[in-house]
């Protein structure tokens, strides 16, 4: 496959939010490894709309810089990257979601939408199924009273309201509540795999983009993609596109095992084409790409 015209890096973060790498840092990266976009999504704040503090999320306070610098760094490197401004938006149900105004009035390239946070219905402290796992397991007892099952009903709904809702391009990580149940199993798979199937029917219905995250793998978290082999053959199955990106958190992962998602999705039977994402004048536009070449 020829990097230099198929890949992008859409899902990037930088030292405005939880990455480690400034944004000039990350854009060099990508055109030295002739990527032909990258674009920068940091976690969007949340702390002013949701009263939940956060460390990993843009501070509020930081929101215009970010886009300022985005900006900045799209006029730099004009003619040798395309370089694009983007969230990643937290859904927190009634709080926070791809369409709030702060976002759209930024007029952003393009929007990644995520589910990382549970709120528990008995009230309990809302937590994110990203973190550690001692946070996922006080999660677990707290807001669910240890019922596993309900945690992951829970984490699905969030992600189907999401979908739902809409005002994003690219589904984030679908199955990231794996990062802290892969091989524990706290709940029936087949349970798990209903949800997995009605969500790939409606990202399918609402003409959204599905990402095939290497983030979990480039920092050992996990093994495999977001989402896994079998939920990929279900968004095939539902003609979702796809993109390959790394939630790249520091410059040498910008594509890191973006030949591994590449197996992957000849597997999951993406065997013709894959999507890829580009921008075209004002919009993002997809275009085919295929995988053997
Ligand atoms: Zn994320
Ligand atoms: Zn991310």
């Amino acid at each position: 496959m020829n990097k230099t015209q198929s890949f992008s890096s859409l899902h990037t973060h930088t030292t405005f939010c939880d990455g480690k790498d400034d944004i000039e840092t990350m854009c060099r990266a990508a055109f030295e490894k002739k990527l032909c976009a990258i674009g920068l999504s940091a976690h969007a704040p949340i702390t002013k709309k949701t009263g939940i503090e956060s460390d990993w999320n843009l501070k509020d306070d930081k929101f215009e810089e970010y886009v300022e610098q985005v900006l900045a760094a799209k006029k730099r490197w004009q003619g040798k990257l395309e370089v694009l401004l983007g969230f990643e938006v937290d859904y927190i149900k009634g709080l926070r979601s791809a369409l709030d105004s702060d976002i759209t009035a930024v007029n952003p390239d393009y929007l990644i939408g995520s589910v990382h946070y549970l709120i528990p219905s008995n009230g309990a402290k809302p937590f994110t199924v990203d973190g550690h796992s001692e946070e996922f397991l006080q999660g677990l007892n707290e807001g669910f009273g240890g019922d596993a099952q309900a945690l992951m009903h829970s984490y699905y709904d969030a992600l189907a309201e999401m979908i739902a809702l809409g005002g994003f391009e690219i589904l984030g990580h679908a199955d990231l509540i794996k990062k802290n149940s892969h091989g524990k199993n706290y709940w029936p798979e087949e349970s798990e795999l209903c949800r997995q199937k009605e969500i790939a029917h409606t990202t399918g219905e609402a003409g959204i983009i599905a990402e095939v995250n290497t983030g979990g793998i480039n920092r050992k978290k996990i093994n495999e993609t977001y989402p896994s082999v079998t939920f990929l053959r279900f968004f095939r199955e539902n003609n979702v596109p796809v993109i390959i990106t790394a939630d790249a958190h520091r410059a040498e992962h910008i594509d890191g095992n973006y030949d591994f998602a590449v197996q992957t999705l000849l597997s999951a039977g993406f065997s013709d084409h894959i999507i890829i994402f580009r921008k075209s004048d004002k919009k993002i536009i997809c275009e085919k790409e295929n995988l053997h070449n």
